[in-house]
């Protein structure tokens, strides 16, 4: 069941949908192992400018809603999780400049993060920590005109050469995020990443030595950049949770279609085992709540509300639940779960991604329980 979208809404479900089945899906074994698109299903990805659903007209985008975008992530998860990936990325990007930078940064770089003519990310984590922001080492020193960066940061997507970044370093009295160019003078690349979950994605460390950034390449206000941090991981938080909900439902499918052909004795396993019902009915059970959630806290982010504590919410929830339910769905296939040439396997390693990108699951209750402290009940915005 959906919840009531409205007609634009329902019309990205259906194309989105469409391309997954007739052009993803046939290849996402390839795109899987490549991490990233390639061809003529490239073209037809880019064509559809996803990124464009959310964002101003002024900015090049087409003024729709956030639940758009999320309907599209999480349709696209259903073949990949690398589409989704490479777009939540410039999305929360494009979130922060809109919201947090100066005039020139919006006009200069949101227009290209949509259209994905660059790629960008968010880099915070370095080799002493990925939660604590008081840990960070990276330093950022006035001078004329600008600022002096010095540091390292590590498991960096899209810190390659063409990335743009929007970094956290230590200022005087807290933290500043800062516009970051790659292929600039002080920037070097360090040493790629191989992950067991994914593709080779554009992942890894990189050193700032004297990197010199302008004024008007601060993003937001001195010292303030924790906010920024903290509501634009919430937007990249329910981003990469959509694609992950739509993880989860192939897995349920997956499921549902083995048990429906395999047999005992002459009888579909679904039918004849109480023990595999179970589990059917626990997944899918857990995939309606997901998705319920999903579009509550995209909708809070199109009503301005506060979605930060929502969407740490939601990122635990998805993270255990794609964790049972793709587990669920290997023990249904059972020794077919482990051969190459059944699907579940691939979901169930792609699905650890969600329990430790965009901040670990103990990070997550920890925002989650001083949320309720604080209010002293449950109340939902
Ligand atoms: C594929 C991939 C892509 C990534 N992309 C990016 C990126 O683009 N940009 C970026 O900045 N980072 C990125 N990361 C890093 C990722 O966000 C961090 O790895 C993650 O936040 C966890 O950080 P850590 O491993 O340093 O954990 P640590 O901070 O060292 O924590 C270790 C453990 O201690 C727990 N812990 C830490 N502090 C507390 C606390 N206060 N209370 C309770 N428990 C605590 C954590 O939950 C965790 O289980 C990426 C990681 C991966 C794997």
């Amino acid at each position: 069941m959906d919840m009531a979208f409205t007609l634009e809404e329902s019309e990205i479900k259906n194309q989105v949908r469409k391309f997954v089945k007739k052009d993803l899906l046939p290849v996402y074994r390839e795109v899987d192992k490549k991490g990233d698109l390639f061809g003529d299903v490239k073209e037809k990805f880019q064509s559809m400018n996803l990124l464009k659903i959310y964002f101003p007209e002024e900015y090049g985008g087409v003024g729709g809603t956030f639940v758009g975008l999320i309907i599209a992530l999480k349709e696209l998860g259903y073949g990949s999780i690398i589409p989704t990936t490479l777009l939540t990325g410039n999305s929360l990007v494009a979130w922060s400049l809109y919201n947090y930078g100066s005039d020139f940064l919006k006009t200069t770089y949101i227009p290209d993060l949509l259209s994905l003519k660059i790629p960008a990310g968010i880099a915070f984590t370095e080799s002493d920590t990925g939660s604590d922001p008081k840990q960070l080492k990276t330093v950022a020193k006035k001078r004329a005109g600008g600022w002096l960066l010095n540091g390292s940061k590590k498991f960096i997507t899209n810190s390659g050469t063409g990335g743009y970044l929007m970094l956290f370093a230590l200022t005087d009295e807290g933290v500043t995020a800062f516009w970051v160019n790659s292929k600039h003078k002080g920037y070097k690349v360090g040493k790629r990443e191989s992950f067991i979950h994914c593709g080779p994605l554009d992942n890894g460390e990189l050193y700032l030595d004297d990197y010199f950034v302008p004024e008007d390449h601060v993003i937001g206000q001195v010292n303030k950049g924790f906010e920024i941090l903290v509501r634009a991981e919430a937007i990249g938080k329910t981003g990469f949770c959509a694609g992950y909900v739509g993880l989860a439902e192939r897995a349920l499918d997956l499921a549902v279609k083995y048990a429906n052909t395999r047999t005992h004795r002459g009888k579909p396993i679904g039918r004849k085992f109480q023990m595999i019902q179970v589990k059917l009915a626990r997944m899918t059970t857990r995939v309606a709540a997901m998705n319920s959630y999903l579009y509550q806290v995209a909708a809070m982010v199109d009503q301005g509300k506060n979605f930060v504590p929502d969407a740490a919410r939601l990122k635990l929830l998805v993270a255990e639940d794609v964790k049972e339910i793709t587990a669920d769905a290997m023990e249904i296939h059972g020794a077919y779960a482990l051969s190459d040439e059944y699907e579940i396997g691939a979901l169930f390693k792609a699905g650890i991604g969600v329990q430790v990108i965009m901040g670990a699951s103990d990070i997550q209750r920890v925002i989650i329980a001083n949320d309720i402290l604080a209010k002293g009940r449950y109340d939902t915005e």
